[in-house]
């Protein structure tokens, strides 16, 4: 567990990785509000590179890295006169990490890319608020025995799991009973097959409670999201699958729950806005004074809560299995999600398509019971080709 760090006096010099996404702006917004705590040493982007220039002439970092290698001269020219060193590629993009003067490591890289950054920073230990959920799913052991071993503490950024390790501040010793993720339910809650068979990506795009990038929002329409989240805070809070329980709460004002040995159960509340659980990850264990907005109880007449439809959304089911599976298994759920997501943002396959494809990578895969990192880098590619292959050859051989 996370030991208390009492040095907020000094100040924190930040690298965000995935700088130019959803959650890396919201931690630039949050690191604003406070200049003499934290400074940006190192912001990254992948393809973003007019926002990652606007960004980088803002906050004078140290270093820039932009992954796809195709925009360095751009990049390049346009910080020529100020004092930061620019790198392009995925080599850079893991080693930026490990610079002495990086004090933690914002993780908010989107999907399997995050991985490799994750573990050298971990090697190189750097405490990390970690963000990319994919990382756990695809690699959770790896990543949380290097972490234990390093003595490197990870801090979840998503809302979830900040809830539920701010419910067990001050509990660490005490037993838990289970935990109860709660989940919006997405856009199309209380839909059928029917209907979500037709449905764009553009709808699919419109999450009811927040704003994030495109690929966590389809996610959540699928409740893959949750699926992964479930994988996440197994790894993270060293749980057994039994003690997690999924709860669709539309309102996202309860972000999850803890209950206790003795049955009391504790709740972390409050209106959804990323920016806080970003703040407490970076401030841990500190609360500092915001202006975000407050909730109002009385706003609110009633917070409802409900099962998940497991039926009519098919992916929920799937990760439970994958997680109890385990090996690379979760890894190959990963991949073939991401995959089956990209395919339906271009519209290549309809959302209710992702869970067959998804199903059918699980059921093609060579099983790997303790995958090392190239097992799990292998699995990746492996799965990647596979889904690509029957997308493209307009293949039906998975839809069961
Ligand atoms: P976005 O798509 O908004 O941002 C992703 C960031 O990663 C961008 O900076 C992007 O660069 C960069 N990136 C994308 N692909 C690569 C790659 N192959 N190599 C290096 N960098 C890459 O995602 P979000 O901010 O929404 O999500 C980030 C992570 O946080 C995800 O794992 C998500 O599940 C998790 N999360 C997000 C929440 C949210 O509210 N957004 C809530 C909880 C968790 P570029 O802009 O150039 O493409
Ligand atoms: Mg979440």
């Amino acid at each position: 567990m996370p030991h208390i760090n009492s040095e907020l006096h000094k100040i924190k010099r930040i690298a965000i990785l995935g700088s130019t996404g959803s959650i890396g702006t919201q931690t630039l917004e949050v690191m604003d509000a406070h200049p003499s705590l934290f400074e940006v040493e190192v912001l990254t982007a992948a393809n973003n590179v007019d926002l990652l220039i606007q960004q980088a002439i803002k906050y004078k970092p140290n270093v820039v890295v932009i992954q796809n290698e195709f925009h360095y001269s751009k990049l390049s020219l346009a910080l020529s006169s100020l004092p930061i060193k620019v790198y392009a590629g995925d080599e850079a993009l893991a080693q930026v990490v490990e610079m002495d003067s990086v004090d933690m490591v914002v993780m908010a890289i989107v999907g399997f890319a995050g991985l490799k950054p994750t573990l050298n920073a971990i090697d190189a230990r750097k405490p990390i608020a970690i963000a990319n959920k994919e990382t756990f799913v695809v690699a959770g052991q790896l990543v949380t025995q290097k972490a234990k071993a390093a003595g490197v503490n990870l801090y979840p950024v998503d809302s979830e799991h900040s809830a539920i390790f701010q419910c067990l501040a001050g509990e660490f010793h005490n037993p838990l009973e289970k935990i109860i993720l709660t989940a919006s339910g997405g856009p199309f809650r209380g839909k059928n097959l029917d209907f979500l068979s037709n449905v764009t990506p553009a709808m699919a795009l419109k999450h009811p409670n927040w704003s994030m990038g495109a690929k966590i929002t389809i996610d959540s329409a699928s409740l893959m999201n949750k699926g992964l989240e479930v994988i996440e805070a197994y790894w993270l809070f060293g749980l057994k699958v039994s003690q997690i329980q999924v709860l669709v709460h539309p309102q996202s004002i309860i972000h999850s729950m803890v209950q206790f040995a003795d049955g009391s159960i504790k709740a972390q509340l409050g209106l959804p806005d990323m920016k806080l659980p970003i703040q407490y990850a970076l401030s841990y264990p500190h609360r500092l004074p915001n202006s975000f907005l407050r909730m109002d109880f009385a706003a609110y007449s009633q917070l409802t809560f409900e099962e998940p439809d497991t039926e009519t959304f098919q992916n929920l089911n799937l990760a439970f299995q994958a997680l109890e599976n385990g090996g690379n298994i979760p890894c190959i759920l990963n991949a073939a999600n991401e995959m089956a997501v990209d395919a339906f943002l271009k519209e290549k396959i309809r959302f209710t398509d992702m869970p067959h494809l998804i199903r059918y990578a699980m059921n093609q895969a060579t099983p790997i019971l303790k995958p090392s990192f190239e097992d799990l880098f292998e699995t990746d590619l492996n799965t990647r080709l596979l889904i690509s292959n029957v997308i493209n050859n307009k293949s039906t051989i998975w839809k069961d």
